[in-house]
C-alpha cells in the first residue's frame, strides 16, 4: 500500500486479522496488571493490529496460592529467577542447577519451619504451569509472540520461549521491557537460540515497524534499538533507538484481559489490586543530578506526558473497570502535576486512590492538593536522614526536608512508603554520628519499610563511575554463575546487581549497626501508635499530647509560643526566627523576649523532643491536628496497616 507521498505506508501490515500474542510471566507483582502488554496493545490497536494478551502471572499466582506468591515476589530475586531458569537449562541440557540449593539465601519468608518443602513443591508447580500454558493456550494462533520481561521475569519467559519454538518453529519469539535494557537485551539473545529479536528501548517507538517487517519477512537490520538474529545465526545489535513522549495520540489503554483472569480464578477479593498508569518517562531530578545508587532505568531523559490525556485515561479506566485505586509508575512525579493535575481532579470530585512518587521537597500546599485529590501514598525518596549520606548520594534534599515530608504527610493521612539506605561505598563513618540517637524523636512519623545496604546496580553512578566513589573490583554478583550457566561475556552484558569492593566495605555493620538497630525499634514504635499531635486551643495556645517515649506526656503551650512553634511547621533557620515571628505576629515576638528570650525557649523545646535542629536548620516535630478523636484514630489505623501488613504498594 503507497501513502500519499507515494512511498510504502509502514503500516501497511499484512495479516492484520491474526493476532499478536503478548506474555507476562512470573514474577510479576500479582497486584497489578501489566502496564507493558496494556500499553502495547493500545498502540498495537491505533494501527489496526490486533493483540492477545496473557499475564500468565496470574496463573501461576492462582496455581500457588495468592499468598504465597505475594509472599514470595518480594526480596527473592535470584531463586525465584532459579525456579525457571532450572528449567529452560534442564530441559534444554539437562543442567538442573543443583548446585544453588546449598548456596541459595533463604526464602524471605516469616516462618522457614518447611522451606525445603516449599522449594520443592514450587519447582513442581513451576513445571506444572509451564506445561499448562504450552498445552492450554492456542500459541498456533500467532504468527509473533512478544513477551514483557521486567525484573525477575526472565527465567520464565526463557523457560516458555523455548517450549514454543520446539513446538512451533516458525512463530517468531520477540522479548522487551526493561530487562533487556542496555546490553543486557543482546546478551540474552545471544545465550537463547529461541529468542529471535530483542527490543531494547521503549517499545512504543518500534513496534508497529518490527511487526510489518516480521509480516513481510524482512530483515530488521537498521531498526534502532533492536537485536536481532541473522539466518546464519549472527546476532546484530542496531544501535541507538528514539526516546518515546506521550503525545496523547495513542488510544487509551484498558485492562480486560486482566480483570477477565481474576474472575476466571475467582482472585478479585483475594488479592489487593492497583491500576498502573504512566503520567511521565525518566526523572527530572536524575537527568540533572542522578543520586548515586540509581538504576531504575537506563534513561533519565524528562518526558512528561500530556495532562489532558493522563485525566482522560484514568477517566477512562475508573468508568471501565469500575475501579479506581490507581498507581503512577513514574520515577518521579511531573511537578506541573500539583498545581493543575490533582486540583482538576478534586474538582471533578473524583473519588481515587492515588500512588506517586516524589521529590522529598514538596511544600505543604502540594502535599495538601496531593491528598485533597484521592493521593493516598507517596514514595519520596527519602532514603536517609544524615545530612552527610544525602549529600554524598546527590539526594538534593536534606534532613530536616526528609522530617518535613513525613510530617505533612502524616498530617494530611498519607502513607509515605520509604526506605533507609546505608552503607554508601566511599561514605565516611561519621556521617552516622548520632544519628541513632535522634530516631526516638521521629517515632510518631511513618517509620521506613525496608532497612538495607545500598545495592549496586547497572545504570547507576556507581556503576558507571566507580572511580568517583572509590569502588574497585567491580563484578557481577556470583549468584548469576549459580542461575544461568552461559558464556561469561553474555553474564557481564547481562546481571543488574554487582558486587565490588571499597574502602571500609567491612566496616558497614560497625558504624551503621546502631542506626538499623533504632530503625528497627521506630518501627516498633509506630506499630504501637506513636504520636505526637498539637492542638490548637480557643485562646492560641497550643497543647501537645506525646507518647513517643512510652508513657503519655502532655505539653501546654502559651499563645505566644503556639505562634512560634506553628512557624516551625515549616523547617527555618534560626538566625530568621525573630523576624519572621516580628512579621507574622510582633505581640508574640514581645512576650516571648520578656519571658526568658527566644534561645532558652528553643533550648527548653530541644530538652522535651519538641523540636529537632540540623545544623541552624530547626523544625517543630508536632502534627498539628484538628480533633483528639480523629488524631487517635488516623494513628491507630496507621499501626494497623503496619501489623496486618496490607499491600500498599504493587511490589
Ligand atoms: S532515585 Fe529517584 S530522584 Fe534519584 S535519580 Fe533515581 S528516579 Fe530520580
Amino acid at each position: 500500500m503507497l501513502n500519499v507521498s507515494g512511498q510504502e505506508d509502514i503500516f501497511s501490515i499484512p495479516h492484520k486479522d491474526i493476532p499478536i500474542g503478548l506474555v507476562s510471566m512470573p514474577w510479576a507483582s500479582a497486584n497489578a496488571p501489566s502496564l507493558q502488554l496494556a500499553t502495547l496493545d493500545a498502540i498495537a490497536r491505533q494501527h489496526g493490529l490486533q493483540t492477545e494478551r496473557h499475564e500468565l502471572f496470574i496463573d501461576f499466582c492462582h496455581h500457588i496460592t495468592p499468598s504465597l506468591y505475594s509472599r514470595l515476589v518480594h526480596d527473592n530475586e535470584f531463586t525465584l529467577e532459579w525456579l525457571f531458569t532450572r528449567i529452560y537449562f534442564g530441559e534444554e541440557s539437562g543442567n538442573w542447577l543443583d548446585d544453588f540449593e546449598s548456596v541459595r539465601p533463604k526464602l524471605d519468608l516469616p516462618r522457614l519451619d518447611y522451606e525445603a518443602e516449599i522449594i520443592e513443591g514450587l519447582q513442581s508447580a513451576a513445571i506444572s504451569f509451564l506445561d499448562s500454558v504450552e498445552k492450554n493456550i492456542d500459541w498456533s494462533r500467532y504468527d509473533i509472540v512478544g513477551l514483557s520481561l521486567s525484573t525477575q521475569q526472565l527465567g520464565a519467559s526463557l523457560a516458555l520461549a523455548r517450549r514454543l519454538k520446539q513446538r512451533y518453529p516458525n512463530l517468531t519469539v520477540v522479548f522487551g521491557g526493561s530487562q533487556c535494557a542496555g546490553s543486557a537485551g543482546t546478551a540474552i539473545l545471544k545465550f537463547c537460540p529461541y529468542v529471535d529479536a530483542v527490543v531494547r528501548v521503549e517499545g512504543e517507538m518500534v513496534f508497529p515497524e518490527l511487526i510489518r517487517r516480521i509480516r513481510h519477512g524482512e530483515r530488521l537490520d537498521g531498526l534502532k534499538g533492536v537485536s536481532h538474529r541473522t539466518a546464519d545465526g549472527t546476532v546484530i545489535e542496531e544501535e541507538g533507538g528514539a526516546l518515546y513522549q506521550n503525545t496523547g495520540s495513542r488510544p487509551f489503554i484498558n485492562y480486560d484481559p486482566f480483570f477477565e483472569k481474576l474472575e476466571h480464578f475467582d482472585l478479585q477479593n483475594k488479592i489487593t489490586l492497583f491500576l498502573p498508569y504512566e503520567s511521565s518517562r525518566g526523572c527530572w531530578w536524575g537527568e540533572r543530578s542522578q543520586c548515586s545508587f540509581c538504576g531504575l532505568h537506563e534513561i533519565m531523559k524528562y518526558r512528561p506526558s500530556q495532562m489532558d490525556f493522563v485525566l482522560g485515561e484514568l477517566e477512562h479506566l475508573a468508568e471501565r473497570h469500575d475501579y479506581t485505586r490507581f498507581y503512577a509508575v513514574d520515577l518521579i512525579a511531573p511537578k506541573a502535576f500539583f498545581d493543575e493535575f490533582f486540583p482538576i481532579i478534586q474538582e471533578r470530585g473524583h473519588d481515587w486512590t492515588m500512588f506517586y512518587e516524589v521529590k522529598s521537597n514538596l511544600s505543604r500546599d502540594e502535599i495538601k492538593a496531593f491528598a485533597e485529590a484521592g493521593g493516598k501514598v507517596i514514595q519520596p525518596g527519602i532514603e536517609s536522614l544524615q545530612a552527610g549520606s544525602l549529600k554524598y548520594m546527590h539526594k538534593g534534599s536534606h534532613a530536616l526536608q526528609n522530617v518535613q515530608t513525613l510530617k505533612w504527610a502524616k498530617e494530611f493521612d498519607i502513607i509515605v512508603y520509604w526506605n533507609y539506605l546505608m552503607g554508601f561505598p566511599g561514605e565516611k563513618p561519621s556521617f552516622y554520628d548520632g544519628a541513632a540517637e535522634k530516631l526516638p524523636l521521629l517515632h510518631h512519623l511513618e517509620a521506613p519499610f525496608t532497612i538495607r545496604d545500598v545495592m549496586i546496580t547497572r545504570f547507576s553512578p556507581h556503576e558507571k563511575t566507580p572511580e568517583k566513589y572509590g569502588i574497585s573490583a567491580l563484578s557481577i554478583h556470583p549468584f548469576y554463575n549459580r542461575i544461568l550457566p552461559v558464556d561469561q561475556d553474555h553474564l557481564d552484558d547481562f546481571a543488574y546487581i554487582f558486587d565490588a569492593d571499597w574502602e571500609l566495605k567491612d566496616q558497614i555493620q560497625d558504624y551503621t549497626g546502631a542506626l538499623k538497630q533504632a530503625c528497627k525499634t521506630w518501627q516498633a514504635a509506630y506499630r504501637n501508635g506513636a504520636v505526637l499531635d498539637a492542638f490548637p486551643q480557643e485562646d492560641g495556645s497550643l497543647i501537645v499530647k506525646d507518647t513517643r517515649f512510652g508513657e503519655e506526656r502532655r505539653y501546654s503551650l502559651t499563645p505566644a509560643e503556639a505562634r512560634l512553634y506553628t512557624l516551625l511547621g515549616e523547617k527555618q533557620h534560626e538566625t530568621k526566627l525573630a523576624g519572621l515571628l516580628r512579621g507574622a505576629a510582633p505581640w508574640a515576638l514581645e512576650t516571648i523576649t520578656r519571658d526568658g528570650g527566644m534561645d532558652d525557649l528553643l533550648q527548653k523545646w530541644h530538652r522535651t523532643g519538641l523540636i529537632l535542629s540540623e545544623g541552624r536548620q530547626v523544625i517543630a516535630l508536632a502534627i498539628l491536628q484538628k480533633d483528639e478523636e480523629i488524631a487517635s484514630q488516623l494513628a491507630a489505623r496507621a499501626a494497623a496497616r503496619r501489623i496486618n501488613n496490607e499491600a500498599i504498594v504493587p511490589i
